[in-house]
C-alpha cells in the first residue's frame, strides 16, 4: 500500500518534471527569455532523468530528455541537416567524469586521449560550403531541422565567405556575444530606457533570429567552429587535426584547448580554466572532454541525444546568474 502510494507520487513528479521543463525549454529556446537559472534546469532535468532510469516504462515522446534540441520559429526557410545536430550529455562533478573516461576506457578497450575544450554559452551553428563558398547557414533548432539564417550569419565578421581552398563541407560550432559587446549594448539600453538583455547568450540568440539583418549585425557577434562533417573532401583522424584543417580554412577556433592523456590532466585542465573563465573576453558555461580520435568517436556512437564519446563538465551557477528572476530581461 506504501509502495503504491510512493509510486504514485513519483509518476505526480515526474509528469509535473515534464511540463515544467518543457515549458522552460519554450521559454529559453523560442523566446530567448528564461525563467530560471541554467543551474535550476539542469537540477529538474537530472531529478527527471533519474526518475525515468528507476521507471523506463515513463518514458515518453514529449518527455525533454528524448529531444535533442527544440521547437522551431516560424518565420524562417527550414533546412534539414545531413546528421544531427546532438546534444551533450552532462558531468556535474569529477567522479561524473572519471566515469565517462572509465566508461570511453572499457568500452574501447584502450588507453585513450581526450581533447579537451571550452564549453562556449552561444548558439549552436551549421554552416555549409560548395566548393569553398559559404552557401547556406542554419541554427541547430530541433536537431534533425534547424533554421535558415544564412543572411544573418554574414553579418559576422569572421565567417569565412570563401575558404583557403574549395572544398565542400559543413562546419558546426557556437556564434556567441563577446562580454564587452554585451555590456556596451546593455548600458545604451540602459540609457535609452529599454530593457535590458538576460545575459549574452540570450542576446546572441535572440539576434541571430531577428528578421531585419541590420539589427544583428549591431548584437556583434563572433563565432569559434568544432566540428566538421566528414566526407572526401574534408578528412581528418582526430579532433586536433580537425582544429588545425579548421584553422587552416580560415576559421575561427578557440585557442583554449587542451589535448589530456588521462583524468588527472582532464581535470588539472577543467580545475585551471574554472579560474581563468571570469577573464575571458566570452562566455563559458562548461568545458567539453572528447575523445580524440575520430575511429574511436565512431566506434562510440551516439544515444538517442548525445555522442558517447563526449560530455559537458557543467561549472556550477554564480551567485550573478541567481538574480535572473528578480528582473524583468528582453532578447
Ligand atoms: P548543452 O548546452 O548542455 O550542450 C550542447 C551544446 O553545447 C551544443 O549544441 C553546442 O551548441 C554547445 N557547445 C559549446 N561549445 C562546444 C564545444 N566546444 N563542443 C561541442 N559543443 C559545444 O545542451 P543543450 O541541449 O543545447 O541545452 C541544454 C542546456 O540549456 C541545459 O543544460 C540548460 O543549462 C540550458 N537550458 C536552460 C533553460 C532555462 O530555462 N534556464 C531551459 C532550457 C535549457
Amino acid at each position: 500500500m506504501v509502495q503504491s502510494k510512493d509510486l504514485e507520487q513519483s509518476k505526480e513528479r515526474l509528469e509535473q518534471l515534464k511540463s515544467e521543463l518543457n515549458l522552460h525549454a519554450y521559454n529559453y529556446y523560442v523566446l530567448d527569455k528564461p525563467n530560471i537559472t541554467d543551474a535550476e534546469y539542469d537540477q529538474m532535468y537530472n531529478e527527471l532523468e533519474n526518475l525515468e532510469k528507476a521507471h523506463p516504462e515513463w518514458i515518453t515522446s514529449d518527455s525533454p530528455t528524448q529531444r535533442i534540441g527544440d521547437q522551431l520559429l516560424e518565420g524562417f526557410t527550414k533546412v534539414e541537416h545531413a546528421e544531427a545536430m546532438y546534444s551533450l550529455g552532462n558531468a556535474f562533478n569529477e567522479e561524473e567524469v572519471g566515469a565517462f573516461i572509465q566508461r570511453v576506457q572499457n568500452q574501447t578497450e584502450q588507453e585513450v586521449e581526450f581533447m579537451v575544450e571550452c564549453k562556449i554559452d552561444g548558439l549552436a551553428i551549421a554552416l555549409t560550403y560548395e566548393n569553398g563558398t559559404f552557401v547556406r547557414g542554419a541554427t541547430r533548432g530541433d536537431g534533425t531541422v534547424g533554421e535558415d539564417i544564412t543572411t544573418n550569419l554574414r553579418t559576422i565578421r569572421s565567417l569565412p565567405l570563401k575558404l583557403k581552398e574549395p572544398v565542400s563541407v559543413e562546419v558546426r560550432g557556437e556564434a556567441y556575444m563577446p562580454k564587452d559587446v554585451f555590456k556596451q549594448l546593455n548600458d545604451e539600453r540602459e540609457e535609452t530606457g529599454e530593457v535590458p538583455f538576460a545575459n549574452p547568450r540570450n542576446a546572441a540568440a535572440g539576434g541571430l533570429r531577428q528578421i531585419d539583418p541590420k539589427a544583428v549585425s549591431k548584437r556583434r557577434l563572433n563565432m569559434f567552429l568544432y566540428s566538421a562533417l566528414y566526407n572526401d573532401d574534408f578528412d581528418v583522424e582526430s579532433q586536433a587535426e580537425l582544429f588545425e584543417q579548421l584553422q587552416f580554412l580560415g576559421f575561427r577556433t578557440n585557442p583554449l584547448r587542451k589535448l589530456c592523456k588521462n583524468q588527472t590532466e582532464v581535470m588539472d585542465f577543467i580545475h585551471q580554466i574554472e579560474e581563468e573563465r571570469h577573464d575571458l573576453p566570452y562566455e563559458i558555461d562548461g568545458i567539453v572532454i572528447k575523445v580524440n580520435d575520430v575511429a574511436l568517436q565512431q566506434q562510440l556512437g551516439y544515444t538517442v541525444k548525445a555522442p558517447r564519446w563526449a560530455i559537458a563538465y557543467k561549472f556550477k551557477a554564480d551567485i550573478a546568474e541567481t538574480k535572473l528572476n528578480e528582473v524583468e530581461w528582453t532578447v
